[in-house]
């Protein structure tokens, strides 16, 4: 299926845990006394260390604590701020504690200010929006109803409480409770762009920084390597060849590769582990029922791997009229929407043995990258090698193969030298009208493995389905990216 590669809205833009500390994004927990600061703090950075500054006040010791905040896939700084306590008598907030919350605030990105829920809105909530609103006019700012797990929305509790956090004017409340945890996936779901965009802002901002040495590094790391397929067309066979040795049992009956193979070895001083295919597909060996099944469960699997190898049998194809038979194109698609990179493997390719001139041959060696390139239309190129385990042939083809596939993978561009590319792309292409042209602002790898594109467009413009499609198709020609599938993502700036 065609499906535009755009529309990934679960996709995460941003890999957090691959970002230093010190270039994390800060949340500052803000509000009066026992909102529940702590709590939220606490769950938050869950058992992990906290620093804690000690800041005495006239009349108390407050405390400002600093941990990583680790909320799915987010990871963020978060600062536990001094309460801001109101002076009885003026209604203003206590200037001791204002200052040092000041400072903090100067150090966030964003601020969760916190009310209590049942309490309803205090004097002191509004006075606390007050100096907020003059002490960090423009921060990103998300009221936050903690302590809400006793309101709910039939006696209307929860929608009163909601009203009510609306009128401090920051835009949409959310409701959580820090001590049981309800509300924390809304709070991911509000902190996530927020975060992922300041993020992305940033790896902009350091483009100057680039170099070669963090790309290398990536494809350094051991690569990934699932044999996947049907029973019995000789992934164990390959399996020996591609190891050299007789590890792995070999059978002529369906399915026998049950156990968990592991293993680990070196291919031109790089390490590959080949990771577990145990029951990947065993389970559709009577070709009985739809294959769903062991899909849903090899999904998992998919995902531990870098790179998919997935073996066909060259006497099926010739006997057959489609060369891929439906768990086939199940598993070449799934592995290519989860982000895998794909290389086709057609074994058993000495059964053709003197037929090299027949008709028969060269469908097989025709069909196979003709019929892949129609099922899965996104991904253009995708490598296909012919081989025959059995005679101990197609380690080198193979491991060629998955080592280049691999380091398109891993590609990391620059993103000056994509703007560079992107003018030359865009000046290449004629639009119908001037008005139809997209006005792309700048363009930049957000990630690689699989390498992933954001186009930052200016104004209300946004990239159609066409020139998505003629984006991604220029991207993989320009620069060599065939048999991987690459993702463009677009954001709006102002
Ligand atoms: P802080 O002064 O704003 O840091 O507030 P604390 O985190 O110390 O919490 C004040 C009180 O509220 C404590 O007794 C907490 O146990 C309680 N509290 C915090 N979060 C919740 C919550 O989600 N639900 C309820 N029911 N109580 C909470
Ligand atoms: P698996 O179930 O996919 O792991 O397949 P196996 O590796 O167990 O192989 C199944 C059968 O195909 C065995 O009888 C192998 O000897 C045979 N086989 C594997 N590779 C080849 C090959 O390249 N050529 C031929 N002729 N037979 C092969």
């Amino acid at each position: 299926d065609g499906r535009p590669q755009a529309k990934h809205p679960t996709d995460d833009l941003v890999d957090f845990t691959r970002i230093h500390i010190n270039k994390l994004p800060t949340v500052v927990i803000i509000g009066r006394p026992n909102v529940g600061k702590s709590a939220l703090f606490n769950r938050l950075i869950r058992r992990r260390e906290a620093l804690v500054y000690n800041t005495p006040t006239d009349h108390v010791t407050r405390d400002i604590r600093e941990g990583v905040a680790k909320l799915g896939n987010l990871r963020f700084k978060v600062l536990d701020s001094a309460g801001l306590e109101a002076e009885a008598s003026s209604g203003s907030v206590l200037r001791r504690t204002a200052e040092m919350t000041g400072n903090v605030l100067s150090r966030s990105q964003l601020a969760l200010f916190l009310v209590d829920a049942r309490d309803g809105l205090q004097p002191m909530d509004l006075d606390v929006g007050k100096w907020l609103r003059k002490n960090a006019p423009g921060m990103k700012t998300i009221v936050v109803m903690n302590k809400a797990e006793s309101l709910d929305d039939y006696d209307g509790s929860l929608a009163s409480a909601v009203g009510e956090a609306y009128t401090l004017g920051f835009g949409d409340p959310i409701a959580l409770s820090a001590e049981t945890g309800l509300g924390m996936v809304e709070l991911h779901e509000t902190l996530r762009p927020l975060l992922e965009e300041y993020v992305l802002q940033n790896i902009n901002d350091d483009e100057s920084q680039e170099n070669d040495s963090s790309e290398d590094m990536e494809c350094k790391l051991p690569l990934q390597l699932a044999i996947v397929g049907r029973p019995n067309v000789g992934k164990s066979t390959l399996l020996n060849t591609i190891l050299q040795e007789d590890r792995v049992l070999v059978g002529p009956e369906a399915g026998l590769t049950r156990d968990s193979i592991r293993a680990e070895f070196e291919y031109q001083g790089r390490t590959i582990y080949l990771v577990d295919t145990a029951g990947w597909l065993e389970r559709t060996k009577q070709d009985k029922g739809p294959a769903s099944l062991s899909i849903v469960q090899s999904r998992k699997h998919l995902m531990r791997a870098h790179i998919i190898a997935l073996v066909l049998d060259a006497e099926e194809i010739a006997k057959a009229r489609r060369s891929m038979k439906h768990v086939e194109v199940v598993i070449a698609r799934r592995a290519v929407e989860e982000g895998r990179g794909l290389v086709v493997i057609v074994n058993k390719m000495d059964l053709l043995r003197g037929e090299e001139n027949s008709k028969l041959y060269k469908r097989v060696i025709e069909a196979v990258p003709a019929e892949i390139q129609t099922v899965i239309p996104q991904v253009t190129g995708i490598p296909v090698v012919f081989v025959s385990a059995l005679e101990g042939k197609g380690r080198i083809a193979v491991m060629r193969q998955v080592v280049e596939t691999y380091e398109k993978w891993c590609l990391r561009l620059p993103t000056a030298r994509l703007n560079r590319w992107l003018r030359k792309v865009m000046s290449r292409h004629s639009w119908k009208d001037q008005a139809a042209q997209p006005k792309i602002k700048y363009f930049t790898q957000v990630k690689a493995r699989p390498p992933t594109f954001i186009a930052f467009m200016s104004g209300k413009t946004q990239l159609s389905e066409t020139d998505l499609r003629f984006l991604t198709r220029s991207l993989k020609e320009d620069f060599d990216l065939g048999g991987i599938p690459v993702r463009i993502l677009q954001r709006t700036v102002e």
